[in-house]
């Protein structure tokens, strides 16, 4: 993933007046003088809540929990732990919206698993915190990441470490609230595919409550392996590993 593009542009806190870099793309700015989160554009406040999870993991213990999950599960390379070298390790605070959305899909369908085919009508009625990543370049597996929200607690920019990136969000919440239903019909239509064998009719509710603007602390590890890189993705505030990319084992002879 690239995270470094070239800064162009800058703006002045509208809370303390210290400068605040910002790049293409991106629409809200925080400072990391004072911690005023800002629209860009406007220059206003934000007004939704902007939240946060506490990084409990540094440079030193982030290794030693990548050197046990290179330890354990049987599709590595036994040799893994031992002969991988980190040669990165970014802690980055990657922006989400997280939107508090209740719904409800009514559908039609066929069930053609029975001689003769049935009609059968159904509903799918579900309350989310509907995650959606606020940046448009990076990759992230949103989707894998089971977002540990009992633990969120407000964005507090003292608590930032002077060594860690953040990321300023590129998505308006409109738009994201659109992609999150999207989305949401999305994994009911995969749903329902369960109960009938051909869609006829879908229709879904929503109802829209709250949004919060979430920064996540994210570690992007690359390490080297058999002169090849992988990457590591691992969630800061309860260690889990988002994603890891296994190398694949060098074939022995048998
Ligand atoms: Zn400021």
């Amino acid at each position: 993933m690239r995270i470094d593009v070239p800064i162009i542009q800058k703006i002045n806190c509208a809370h303390c007046g210290a400068p605040i870099q910002f790049k293409p793309g991106e629409i809200i700015a925080t400072c990391r003088y004072c911690g005023f989160t800002q629209v860009i554009e406007t220059g206003r406040a934000f007004d939704f809540e902007h939240a946060t999870f506490q990084n409990n993991y540094d440079g030193d213990n982030i290794e030693n929990l990548v050197h046990e999950w290179m330890r354990t599960g049987f599709t590595k390379p036994g040799d893994l732990a031992r002969k991988a070298r980190i040669i990165e390790k970014d802690l980055v605070y990657i922006p989400f919206w997280v939107l508090d959305i209740n719904s409800l899909t009514t559908y039609k369908g066929i069930f053609e698993r029975l001689t003769p085919p049935v009609v059968k009508e159904g509903k799918i009625k579900k309350r989310y915190n509907w995650l959606v990543l606020a940046r448009k370049a990076t990759k992230f597996p949103t989707r894998e990441f089971d977002i540990p929200l009992e633990g969120k607690i407000p964005y507090d920019f003292r608590k930032i470490e002077g060594y860690a990136k953040i990321l300023n969000s590129e998505i308006e919440q409109d738009k994201a609230m659109e992609k999150a239903k999207q989305e949401i019909e999305d994994h009911h239509r995969f749903l329902i595919k369960q109960d009938v064998d051909r869609i006829m009719e879908i229709h879904t509710k929503f109802e829209v409550g709250k949004a919060t603007y979430l920064h996540a602390p994210i570690w992007f590890i690359i390490y080297e392996y058999r002169k090849k890189r992988h990457r590591m993705l691992i969630d800061g505030s309860v260690g889990i590993i988002i994603k890891g990319d296994i190398p694949t084992a060098k074939l022995g002879i048998l």
